[in-house]
């Protein structure tokens, strides 16, 4: 068995869903569970169409009715078929009236609300490879045993997950049935809708692949994979041929927008691989992540970078040798909710990284009592995916080419992960220093040493 996963731009409209089919029934013989995403950005719409009724007291399922309608038509399915979906769209409806009416929309509210882009979709596929002749299903992910947490926007799947979800879609391939399951939402144990997180699709699908324990699980993008920079700022980026869970974890989390960085998980626990396809392109044989590398590679896998980043400086206003410090401020991001993701400490100082999206003037009040606290916003993390073992070489040439294209560093810190290299730039220089990386770390012969680096390096940027 294996587990396809199709993202929204995969099952945009009614071609790409055809296209789709083509690329799923070369592979019927190993037994696929489809997993879909909501078709193109309906999961945006559907979250405008609440904020409307939540704001103005409008109502309007148009926009979302109307494409999937279309796409019924395109795809000439039978009148049933619409039959089908309409009552759900009379639910979404009658959803958003009441939002409108109350004017409120909690968490769990807006998680029912969105879960209707990916039960819309799996129903428009199922019925459309039935009509192609190949026996077909559409199921709610808690149908085949999909239990989370009550943890609205980001639910965490249960453990009886592991248990129901093959006890329920194993029998289901045995007899030749293609299942097409709805990614990026569960229920919890009062019957409520959950989701998990934006882009929770690829969680859905490694997670079936884990707990069937499938082949593999495959992630069918619009890219060639994962790729050793943005191609948005590396034109000559190139799609990885592997890379490990951890490498994968790490490049989702630090901006790579590949795969969900939760989605690594179930196959940590139980060494399923995964195979990030292009749908656009399915003869490039795209990047397989897996637990250990067997081959030499090239010392860095990939570079990313993560533009909008705070960076938090604090001096302790306290003697050497005090103890509890690094505690203090910690306890302080803790009561603020606020999640950190890089630090640097020496003894009577830390440096840290936060999303710029936090206000943070309460915090910095709050730590005021025991350090001088300077906050710059502006910043962006740029983060090396590499070979630990070779972190010395990574860090010196990094260096040094930060250092050729004048690039100051503002802070430095190694993963705990041990596979990747962060540092904080400017915004604003981020780009650059991408570009200069990927062009010393992945072009080698274009860049020597010394002048001629810095002669190539200049060059590149303009
Ligand atoms: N449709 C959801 C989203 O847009 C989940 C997904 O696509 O993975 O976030
Ligand atoms: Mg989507």
């Amino acid at each position: 068995m294996i587990v396809m996963k199709f993202g929204g731009s995969s099952v945009a409209d009614a071609e790409r869903i055809r296209h789709v089919a083509e690329i799923v029934k070369n592979q019927l013989e190993r037994k696929p569970v489809l997993v879909l995403s909501a078709m193109g950005d309906t999961t945006d719409h559907l979250l405008e169409a609440a904020d409307e009724a939540l704001t103005d007291g409008v109502v309007s399922v148009d926009r979302i009715k109307e494409l999937h309608l279309k796409t019924i038509r395109d795809l000439k399915l039978n009148a049933e078929v619409q039959k089908g979906i309409l009552p759900l769209l009379d639910e979404l409806s009658q959803l958003l009236a009441g939002i409108s009416l109350i004017r409120e929309l909690t968490k769990r509210t807006k998680d029912y609300l969105v879960s209707f882009g990916e039960r819309l979709s799996v129903r428009i596929a199922a019925a459309y490879f039935n009509m192609l002749g190949i026996k077909a299903q559409a199921f709610d992910a808690w149908d085949v045993g999909f239990v989370s947490d009550s943890n609205y926007g980001f639910a965490e799947l249960t453990k009886e997950s592991w248990d129901r979800i093959p006890q329920k879609l194993i029998p289901l391939t045995e007899t030749g049935l293609l299942p097409v399951v709805t990614g990026f939402i569960a229920r919890e144990a009062n019957g409520n809708i959950t989701t998990l997180g934006r882009g929770g699709s690829d969680l859905s699908a490694t997670m079936i692949a884990a707990a069937c324990k499938a082949e593999e699980a495959q992630v069918w993008k619009d890219v060639d994979g994962i790729l050793t920079a943005d191609p948005r700022l590396v034109k000559d980026a190139k799609p990885v041929g592997t890379v490990t869970y951890e490498e994968a974890t790490e490049l989702a989390y630090f901006g790579a927008q590949v795969l969900h960085p939760r989605a690594m998980q179930p196959c940590i626990k139980t060494g399923i691989p995964v195979l990030v396809k292009n749908s656009y392109n399915p003869q490039s044989p795209g990047t397989r992540i897996i637990s250990t590398l067997e081959k030499k590679h090239l010392p860095v896998r990939a570079i990313t970078s993560r533009k909008n980043v705070t960076l938090v400086d604090i001096v302790s206003t306290r003697m050497l040798g005090q103890y509890g410090f690094l505690e203090e401020v910690f306890a302080a991001f803790a009561r603020h909710k606020l999640s950190v993701d890089m630090v640097a400490t020496s003894e009577v100082s830390i440096s840290l990284t936060l999303d710029a999206v936090h206000d943070l003037t309460d915090l910095k009040k709050d730590l005021s009592q025991i350090a001088k606290v300077d906050i710059r916003a502006g910043k962006a993390i740029v983060t090396i995916i590499g070979d630990v073992r070779r972190s010395s070489e990574i860090l010196a040439r990094a260096f040094r080419t930060c250092q050729l294209i004048g690039v100051p560093v503002q802070m430095v810190s190694q993963g705990a992960s041990k596979v990747n290299i962060s540092f904080i730039v400017n915004d604003t220089e981020a780009p650059e220093t991408v570009k200069a990386l990927h062009m010393d770390f992945f072009d080698s012969l274009k860049l020597p040493t010394g002048r001629q680096a810095a002669g190539a390096i200049s060059r590149s940027k303009s």
